[in-house]
């Protein structure tokens, strides 16, 4: 087996070496880098990664900076509970550990922000010491490696890192860096072994992998049976109130959803989640399908935004029993705007109703 994984990362290292978070690689690019490509792919890291290290170039300047700057320098990468959640590492980091990053998963672990997944990058790819990163790619990758017939997600997770503790999976990783070789699994899960492709032919475990013996790969990792519907919609209503260049606007609170950011008025028209309590609920008397409407999504939702501009009086006769607290704001770039909103102006500049 050794030798498969040797092959791997000679495979990985020839194409992906060029990454701005493996050159000159510090624990701190790798905490920022690790933080970023959760749930963002590396196409979009790439966009943004060089310049925040520009405005942060080290974890003092991060525990400095205020909140609300830092979500602005996270424009572009979304879900901004993790720019907030790497902030405060940060200032952690700093008050306790006298600004190192610790390199043991105790310490790591101790962070708030920091989960399993990220204690273990920054050991294995952060400090090159033993341990075993698995995010999606290797969850996937590993299950199929082993042919692990256990439900995707936290249990398989912990499998893995159970056997990788006794040494069941990949004790290969005694005598070779822990850095590639978690590196190039994960290159393999981004490129070669996807979660709806898997191009065996092309892939340099072939020879020892489970899945692929098994002639269906993609049996691997089992699909949860309480997989959530993909077909969740929701129908918003982003109310545009302008008064002498300023905009009608909210805050998220801290414990929602978007916390910290400006966002337009917003509540539920239509959606097939019961669950849904984002956004106050909301009855309007036109056809709302025809007003201008822009789409958004984030994981599980389709999101159809319907914008409708109004007077104060009008709007306070809409949402007499609403209880928000709604000011006008200039509508500057400064202000840290949840992306919708963003977009509500650029379909409106673009329709030529406003601004
Ligand atoms: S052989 Fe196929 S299933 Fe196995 S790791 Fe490679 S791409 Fe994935």
């Amino acid at each position: 087996m050794h030798k498969l994984f040797s092959n791997l990362v000679i495979w990985s290292e020839s194409q992906y070496s060029h990454l701005p978070w493996r050159e000159k690689r510090t624990l701190y690019k790798t905490l920022v880098s690790e933080i970023m490509l959760q749930q963002t792919t590396v196409g979009t890291v790439l966009n943004h990664f060089e310049r925040f290290l520009v405005e942060y170039p080290t974890i003092f300047d991060l525990a400095q900076a205020s909140e609300e700057q830092v979500c602005i320098s996270w424009k572009g990468l979304g879900y901004y509970r993790r720019a907030r959640s790497l902030r405060s590492v940060a200032i952690q980091v700093v008050e306790e550990f006298e600004g190192k990053i610790p390199t043991n998963l105790n310490d790591l672990l101790k962070l708030k922000g920091i989960g399993p997944y990220t204690a273990n990058a920054i050991v294995s790819i952060g400090a090159d010491k033993k341990a075993l990163a698995v995010d999606a790619n290797l969850e996937r990758v590993l299950s199929r490696f082993y042919g692990v017939d256990v439900e995707k997600g936290p249990k398989l997770q912990k499998k893995l890192w159970n056997d990788f503790e006794h040494k069941k999976i990949m004790a290969e990783m005694d005598g070779m860096s822990a850095r590639a070789l978690n590196e190039a699994m994960m290159d393999l899960g981004r490129i070669v072994c996807q979660s709806r492709k898997a191009s065996c032919t092309l892939c340099p475990l072939k020879p020892g992998c489970k899945a692929f013996q098994s002639g269906d790969p993609l049996q691997f990792p089992v699909e949860s049976k309480n997989k959530i519907s993909e077909n969740l919609f929701i129908k918003l209503l982003r109310v545009v109130v302008t008064n002498k260049k300023k905009i009608l606007v909210y805050q998220k609170s801290a414990k929602e959803w978007l916390a910290g950011q400006w966002e337009l008025p917003t509540f539920v028209l239509e959606t097939n989640d019961q669950k849904l309590k984002q956004y106050p609920t909301i009855k309007i008397k036109q056809n709302f399908e025809k007003l201008p409407y822009l789409k958004t999504g984030i994981t599980k939702y389709d999101i159809h935004n319907y914008i409708l501009e109004m007077s104060l009086e009008e709007f306070e006769k809409l949402t007499k029993r609403i209880d928000v607290d709604y000011i006008f704001k200039t509508n500057d770039m400064k202000l840290n705007m949840s992306t919708a909103t963003q977009k509500v102006f650029k379909t409106l500049a673009k329709n030529s109703q406003v601004c």
